[in-house]
């Protein structure tokens, strides 16, 4: 437990078998209702963590009410626990509905029409899927905050930012007077945030994170507090680092294909560029691990679609793409002269 400014408190609380390895809880202490920003999963060790954590400030959960950035089960995993506690839950209006979407049989339904679009269909199975085995059981009775609303809790006065991308309507809290954000799982360090597809309906959504990372840049954030790993002291430094990331990303997987080829599937191309895991090959990655791959890659393809630099047509279910242009780290060199 850490007081990082006057009444605002980090802990951790652990996240079994997951590489985020912990999920950093904050908590902002009031003479009021006192707020905690995420929860970690739904399990007892949380909720004793949590808690544990909130009696050595003088808290129960009774006291506070809960604000989730996104719809995450290792952010979101106690909600219902703490409204069964008669805490009000805060989140986004847009954000809020997808999580409660998420509760039900067609949310899923519809999601495992994806695979088949990755030429892998029968492979990645929905008990596999991470976000569906840890889903909320039922819908929250959420308060949905509008983006640029002023959130007040104790001394602070926080503005509700728009940070989609790692999930489609992913929000933030925003302290201008001290320049803090609270920033959930938009800006990391080491590691760079999970994007993903959510549908096509949520259009190019690297592009709209990428476009997240840039408009903060020009907030004038002195630290992201962000939900994993340590708090970003010099954020965009950070920030330009993972869009780099992005662009290296795209590069390799263009270097990846032919020019003569229009067949190129999500799962071949997947198999084909690197990943920071521990296994062999391909094949040895466990299923858990391949559907988070699919998705990076088809956000990347859907990119460079857009930009493009690949064309796609869809054959027998599977998106199949084909290389129109082979260098985009020109379009890298044209950003940063601009951003100078
Ligand atoms: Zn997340």
């Amino acid at each position: 437990m850490k007081e990082l400014y006057k009444d605002i408190y980090k802990f951790e609380i652990p996240l079994p078998k997951s590489a985020l390895k912990e999920i950093n809880i904050y908590v902002i202490k009031s003479e009021g209702r006192s707020l905690v920003i995420d929860t970690g999963y739904n399990n007892d060790e949380s909720k004793k963590y949590m808690k544990e954590n909130l009696a050595k400030i003088g808290l129960e959960i009774k006291d506070c009410d809960l604000f989730l950035t996104h719809l995450h089960a290792d952010h979101t995993g106690l909600a219902t626990f703490f409204e069964d506690n008669g805490s009000s839950v805060y989140t986004g209006k847009k954000e809020g509905a997808l999580i409660n979407d998420n509760t039900k049989d067609s949310y899923w339904e519809y999601f495992m029409t994806f695979p088949a679009l990755y030429d892998m269909a029968g492979v990645l199975t929905l008990e596999d899927y991470i976000g569906h085995k840890f889903k909320l059981s039922h819908e929250l009775n959420f308060i949905g905050l509008e983006i640029g609303e002023i959130f007040k809790v104790g001394d602070y006065e926080f503005e509700v930012l728009d940070l989609r991308g790692h999930t489609p309507w992913h929000i933030g809290l925003y302290e201008k007077n001290h320049k803090f954000l609270f920033g959930g799982d938009t800006v990391l360090d080491p590691i760079t945030p999970n994007i993903t597809f959510w549908g096509f309906e949520y259009g190019n959504i690297l592009g709209l994170y990428i476009n997240t990372l840039k408009k903060l840049m020009t907030v004038g954030i002195d630290v992201i507090l962000s939900s994993h790993r340590a708090p970003i002291s010099n954020p965009n430094k950070r920030i330009s680092e993972i869009i780099y990331h992005h662009y290296l990303r795209f590069q390799e997987i263009l270097d990846s294909m032919n020019c003569d080829r229009d067949d190129y599937t999500i799962r071949e191309i997947s198999s084909k560029i690197t990943w920071r895991i521990r296994a062999n090959s391909w094949e040895e990655f466990p299923i858990e691990q391949k559907w988070f791959a699919v998705g990076e890659t088809m956000v990347h393809m859907v990119y460079l679609m857009e930009y493009g630099y690949v064309e796609c047509k869809k054959v027998g279910g599977a998106l199949k793409f084909k290389k129109i242009k082979s260098d985009i780290m020109e379009e890298y060199e044209e950003y940063k002269k601009g951003e100078i």
